[in-house]
């Protein structure tokens, strides 16, 4: 199983981070109530603290890529190294306030806003979401200048973010998601019908399930696979496909979004006709950078064709490459390669598609 604490708190982290960037945008005096509200001072490194520390992709600093980093730009909510704090700390506390951690004393609301966004591959997949593949990210040893011009460019000027994440900032509410840490339950038992309610859909998820490769042996040579996909409540199925270990489905199944939507769930299961099917790996699709990004565009019609968000692929996810949000003739689609979780083997080739309420 996946870990259905872990998959929480990435829905929650994400959705949090978007906020934090939206936040970049806002005068600094609305900054700095964020953090005010919760300001009693906690000694020593905090345990929530310690434990995100050791993500790997925390063990970098998230600006050059120097091991071991032990600041960290709590509103940002990445870890950074000494030398890039020091930048971080030239730019002013309204935008990136440093904290060490181990010698600050740290707030519980600095603690949180760092546990939200989880660190530096959320961040980073906001922040240098648009970065060019020929910029040259500051090294451990680069000089004080690139690494001076590459933060500035990343964090003040935002030249990797897609500038109208702010600008439809105000449009959005993802507060009313964020608040309910135990979503899920809630979501089950009271909401589920309110949810059914078209006004509480935000768009809707079309999934092409392409093909799966090297799946997992279930019967004695073979497996009888098909997909199952779940959305909070909503569950969809593919056919069953006989004696294939590289089944091809091309099935298109469609989900509707619902305002507070967690991860996509993938499951691949063994039809057996005399006993429960087994299940054959699972995976999990974040759909925040899709969905953010096509709200952050607007009427995909009327755009030509280009890339407007990216899944990054990390270590605590199941893709296999950095999944790209295009928009290609109109239509905002994304490509994801998985790979199966929880079993010896298999991947899976998706094509989603966002379909906006008013299309
Ligand atoms: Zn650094």
């Amino acid at each position: 199983m996946i870990d259905p604490n872990s998959s929480h708190q990435f829905r929650f982290k994400t959705r949090s981070r978007y906020n934090l960037v939206v936040d970049q945008g806002l005068p600094s005096e609305e900054m700095s109530n964020r953090y005010s509200k919760n300001d009693k001072p906690v000694s020593g490194t905090p345990r929530k603290l310690k434990e995100l520390m050791l993500k790997s992709d925390n063990r970098i600093c998230a600006d050059c890529g120097a091991p071991d980093p032990k600041w960290v730009s709590a509103n940002i909510g990445v870890f950074i190294c000494l030398k890039c704090s020091d930048v971080h700390r030239r730019l002013g506390s309204d935008i990136s306030k440093v904290l060490s951690v181990t010698l600050d004393e740290w707030s519980d609301g600095d603690i949180d806003s760092m546990v939200e966004v989880g660190g530096n591959s959320y961040a980073n997949s906001i922040y240098e979401a648009f970065l060019p593949k020929e910029y040259p990210k500051p090294k451990p040893h680069s000089s004080n200048e690139d690494r001076t011009k590459f933060i500035r460019s990343k964090y003040e000027l935002q030249e990797f973010l897609k500038p109208s994440l702010r600008i439809v900032s105000s449009k959005m509410s993802f507060k009313s998601c964020e608040s309910g840490k135990n979503f899920d339950s809630s979501f089950n038992s009271n909401n589920s019908r309110k949810a059914a309610d078209m006004g509480e859909f935000i768009g809707v998820l079309r999934v092409k399930v392409i093909r799966g490769t090297n799946l997992a042996v279930r019967d004695m040579l073979t497996s009888d696979p098909y997909v199952v996909l779940t959305l909070g409540q909503q569950r969809v199925q593919t056919t069953v496909k006989n004696s294939n270990l590289n089944p091809i489905w091309n099935e298109e199944l469609t989900l509707s979004i619902p305002r507070c939507y967690g991860a996509l769930k993938l499951q691949v299961f063994d039809h057996d006709v005399f006993s429960a099917d087994d299940i054959m790996g699972e995976a999990e699709v974040d759909l925040q950078p899709m969905v953010t990004a096509a709200m952050a565009f607007g009427d995909a019609k009327l755009l030509g064709d280009m890339q407007i968000g990216k899944w990054f692929k990390t270590s605590d996810n199941a893709l296999i490459k950095d999944s790209t949000v295009n928009i290609i003739n109109g239509n905002v689609k994304q490509e994801v390669f998985l790979k199966l979780q929880n079993v010896e083997s298999g991947e899976m080739e998706l094509e989603l598609e966002w379909i906006p309420l008013d299309a």
